[in-house]
């Protein structure tokens, strides 16, 4: 459902997920219960593609709960052989 700004004139805006037939009747403010209008914004898709909206989930997240990494995961790193300059000859 697309997500509609209104604007409550005691509360100010807040955002409300609604049909879109009905996106421009009016709401009334969760906080007042008074007659809100509707800002006109362009309307926020909710349902954004799922790894986008991961992605915005995480680094949003990580803004005020930075995840520390506690452990060592996955296999170590191959010893790699010293790499042989091009100009050594065999
Ligand atoms: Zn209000």
């Amino acid at each position: 459902m697309p997500v509609y700004v209104f604007a409550c004139h005691e509360c100010g805006s807040f955002e409300l997920a609604r049909p879109m037939a009905e996106a421009s009747s009016r709401a009334s403010c969760p906080t007042c219960q008074s007659e809100a209008r509707r800002v006109f914004t362009p309307p926020r898709l909710t349902r954004l593609a799922a790894p986008m909206r991961r992605a915005l989930d995480t680094e949003e997240a990580s803004a005020h709960e930075p995840r520390v990494v506690t452990e060592k995961r996955g296999r170590p790193l191959r010893q790699r052989r010293e790499p042989v300059p091009p100009w050594v000859m065999h």
